[in-house]
């Protein structure tokens, strides 16, 4: 096969809709347009039995019962839902006071963790939010030590977007269900690359979303667990009552059932999927670190996902390296914040320095990466590191034995 380029290496952003999943969607834009809420005709019936069979599937891929799948517009809506509507419901004081509970996450969550949580302490509750170890896992000691009397709800990634670290996720499942709290995962870079069982793991809320498993954007979900025990959330949109009444508006019947066909050809392909782009993250990374000195691979080398990874290429900056790989599309470890370039949060919490932070790319592989690719895009990388590093007077310097830690320079 001929190589395409650009060569799309950033999965863990968005994938591509699968055109099983397109083609399973279409007539539901102009046939099937029945709204599912429309209880007294067969237009209405024919989309919530759409809808019905899409719930099975997304049920089936996390050992779920069907009625505790509640569709949302994506993971960002989920864990909102999740964290501001599990907290409110489970307060230990009315709006307007302060100490109304007790909430855990992590510094290295995505934002739409973290926002909430913020939120959730401007009203009022005290969050704590935990550091990770230079592996960036979070343990269930960390999460056991963080306990208090008036934890209400814990909330963690089950693998982290920038390095793809996996969290102890079932061990603090069964520490929160032992002291009565309730557990919400983050696993919209998880559900669908992993085997996923909600029992086992003792979760009460997930979240997920279509476009990170070859589904289409705008659409997700959220698990909200109903028995043992029955979780309970507020709405944040209230309306029509749909969704159990966690989430009121009209389904988007059609996003509903590409994500349900996305679910189900996950849980046919996952495995193969894993096993292959293992072997080819895993050839990235060797060939890398074998031609290129002052490399370091992020995250626990083991307890991450199998199709991503995360490198640091000291005396490069990944701005730099991006713009030399233009026909490659990668993450870099700098996130644009208004006009300055940040060194990125995830990558800082872990303890890496600002310089290396600076410096690194996630690559993260999908289900039409091809051999011929990744070899395109090792070569790609390495040359383009070499080439800038010609360029570096601190990489010269580092050569020659200098300790550019130990330089005072100048001030001005
Ligand atoms: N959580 C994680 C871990 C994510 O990676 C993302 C997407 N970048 C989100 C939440 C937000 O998902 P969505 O785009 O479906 O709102």
């Amino acid at each position: 096969m001929s190589l395409k380029l650009p060569i799309y290496f950033d999965h863990a952003a968005t994938t591509p809709c699968d055109p099983r999943v397109v083609e399973a969607m279409l007539p539901y834009f102009t046939e099937v347009y029945g709204n599912p809420g429309s209880r007294n005709h067969s237009f209405g019936w024919a989309g919530e039995a759409a809808v019905d069979t899409a719930r099975d599937q997304v049920s089936n891929l996390i050992g779920a019962d069907r009625k505790e799948v509640v569709f949302t517009s994506g993971a960002t809506e989920s864990n909102n839902l999740a964290i501001k509507g599990g907290a409110q419901m489970y307060a230990k004081k009315p709006a307007g006071s302060t100490g109304r509970g007790h909430v855990i996450t992590a510094t290295h969550e995505h934002k739409a963790t973290l926002d909430p949580c913020k939120r959730l302490q401007k009203e009022g509750f005290d969050v704590t939010f935990l550091e990770p170890g230079r592996d960036g896992i979070i343990t269930a000691e960390m999460v056991k030590n963080a306990m208090r009397d008036d934890t209400i709800l814990v909330s963690l990634l089950w693998a982290n977007n920038e390095i793809g670290t996996i969290n102890e996720v079932p061990e603090i499942g069964a520490l929160c269900h032992d002291r009565g709290v309730i557990f919400h995962v983050d696993g919209t870079q998880w559900v669908g690359k992993m085997p996923t069982d909600v029992n086992a793991a003792q979760i009460d809320l997930m979240s997920f979303s279509a476009h990170k498993m070859y589904g289409p954007k705008g659409v997700g979900g959220l698990y909200v667990r109903r028995r043992r025990p029955r979780v309970r959330l507020t709405a944040l949109a209230e309306g029509g009552g749909q969704e159990r009444g966690f989430r009121s508006g009209t389904l988007n019947v059609t996003g509903i059932v590409g994500l349900g066909k996305a679910a189900e050809l996950a849980s046919q392909e996952m495995t193969k999927d894993a096993d292959r782009l293992r072997k080819l993250r895993d050839r990235i990374e060797t060939t890398v670190t074998e031609k290129l000195d002052t490399v370091q691979i992020n995250g626990h080398r083991e307890k991450r996902l199998p199709h991503m990874t995360n490198i640091s290429f000291g005396f490069v900056e990944g701005e730099s390296l991006m713009m030399a790989c233009k026909d490659i599309a990668m993450s870099s470890g700098s996130a644009c914040t208004s006009a300055s370039l940040e060194p990125s949060y995830v990558l800082k919490a872990l303890g890496v320095g600002d310089d290396l932070a600076h410096s690194s790319l996630r690559l993260s592989l999908g289900r039409w990466t091809t051999e011929e690719e990744v070899h395109y895009a090792t070569n790609k990388i390495i040359e383009s590191v070499e080439k800038l590093r010609v360029l570096s007077p601190l990489y010269d310097m580092h050569n020659e034995g200098i300790d550019i830690t130990k330089i005072e320079w100048a001030a001005h």
